[in-house]
């Protein structure tokens, strides 16, 4: 068995390549031809596996979904353009207007507006939780319920749910378990052996190679049985475990055109060679500036799951091994002082997107989550003195030297 990181370095699945190149090429071909027309009706029908058309597959594409398949251990992946177009493509192939979703009221606040917003108007229901509250969850779930879907790190608010614990309701429940692990990626948290039936990651992040271009996955773990869905019922008579990939495919993904570009696709396989490398270092300097920020004066609070005064600290070594992510949040007295901070930081950057190679700060209330009124931040956590640091993979004395002679400017 090798690890990790060799299994993201070495290209064990890839057919081998013309001139044995150490790289997949850039397919960069909208259409594949046919020997006759035999094949192309078989291929169409979905009976000979074979690329047709770069929306619905395309072979550096395909190696990617192989590569995050062999380090994932997931049944099968499909890559997206981007983080958002998996997340909107996969609750759309599970659920339809009648059905319900339980969701963490802790989300990406694009996420959040996805289902609250541009899903509700076509009949979808959502009901937001405390995820951590089991009890809540159990109750929450009635028999619409076509899945429930988490982070395995919250962000801004930090909060680390306890999966095995939630797979084990939505198991007996038979109700589909999606999360996004963006964060963590498959190499700090295996969804499969937590009992996550889907695992959705915007490739933006870690991923690509800390920012390089903008991409999304699916990875289906292959728990799930399709049966239990109104939708996919039929379809799991023929396809079994591979039901919901297939009905992707073949319909919802195909006719979205949420596909990822060749070029992304080869972009995103050369992150991965290097993605052990940079979280280790990201995880550690921001385990290195959480407890720095944690004495500074001026400073509230801060939340980090590797902070032993976390609540989620045990819970996260658990489940992450030892690293605790590359995001960390911290309260100052108001928003003004917040922005004065911003303002006087040198080397860390202000933007948005986050596990950058980067570091990189935004004050959430105000940007990501301006689209919500004081009531609706205060029920989802995002309060006005609060600032995001994604930590990124500098020399970590030269990140605390910033933030200390920021917080003294302001
Ligand atoms: N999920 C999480 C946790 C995110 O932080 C983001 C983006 O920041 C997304 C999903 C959306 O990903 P993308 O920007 O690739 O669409």
């Amino acid at each position: 068995m090798t690890g990790f990181a060799t299994k993201a370095i070495h290209n064990y699945s890839a057919k081998a390549t013309e001139h044995g190149t150490l790289r997949v090429p850039v397919y960069d071909s909208v259409a594949f031809a046919y020997a006759d027309a035999e094949s192309m009706q078989l291929a169409f029908e979905g009976k000979r596996p074979t690329h047709s058309y770069s929306r619905i597959s395309n072979p550096t594409v395909t190696a990617l979904e192989q590569k995050v398949q062999e380090l994932s251990k997931g049944l099968s992946v499909i890559a997206f353009s981007s983080g958002m177009a998996a997340i909107s493509t996969t609750i759309l192939g599970v659920a339809g207007a009648g059905d319900n979703i339980v969701i963490s009221k802790y989300l990406f606040g694009n996420t959040l507006s996805l289902f609250c917003k541009t899903l509700a108007p076509w009949g979808l229901k959502v009901k937001m939780v405390d995820i951590t509250d089991l009890g809540a969850l159990e109750n929450a779930i009635d028999d619409n319920t076509r899945a429930v879907f988490i982070e395995s790190i919250s962000n801004p608010q930090m909060q680390v749910p306890d999966v095995s614990g939630i797979a084990s309701i939505t198991q007996d429940k038979k109700v589909l378990l999606i999360m996004d692990n963006t964060v963590t990626t498959p190499y700090l948290f295996n969804t499969k052996e937590a009992g996550v039936d889907l695992e959705v990651i915007s490739s933006t992040k870690y991923m690509s190679g800390g920012a390089t271009c903008v991409g999304g996955l699916l990875i289906d773990n292959g728990s799930y049985n399709w049966k239990h869905n109104p939708k996919l019922s039929t379809a799991a008579q023929k396809y079994g475990p591979f039901t919901f990939i297939a009905s992707l495919r073949q319909e919802v993904f195909r006719n979205l055109g949420t596909c990822m570009a060749p070029h992304n696709a080869y972009l995103q396989l050369l992150g991965i060679e290097s993605m052990t490398l940079r979280i280790d270092k990201s995880c550690s300097n921001a385990q290195a500036l959480a407890e720095c920020i944690d004495k500074l004066p001026g400073v509230q609070d801060v939340f980090y799951p590797g902070l032993p005064s976390s609540p989620y600290y045990e819970i996260a070594k658990k489940q992450f091994g030892g690293l605790f992510g590359g995001i960390l949040t911290f309260a100052l007295s108001s928003k003004e002082k917040c922005f004065r901070m911003v303002n006087a930081l040198q080397i860390i950057k202000r933007a948005t997107n986050i596990n950058d190679n980067k570091s990189l700060i935004i004050h959430p209330a105000s940007t990501i989550f301006c689209e919500y009124g004081h009531d609706e931040l205060l029920e989802i956590g995002v309060t006005d003195n609060l600032l995001r640091l994604s930590v990124g993979i500098e020399d970590v004395d030269d990140l605390i030297k910033d933030l200390k002679q920021a917080l003294e400017a302001c």
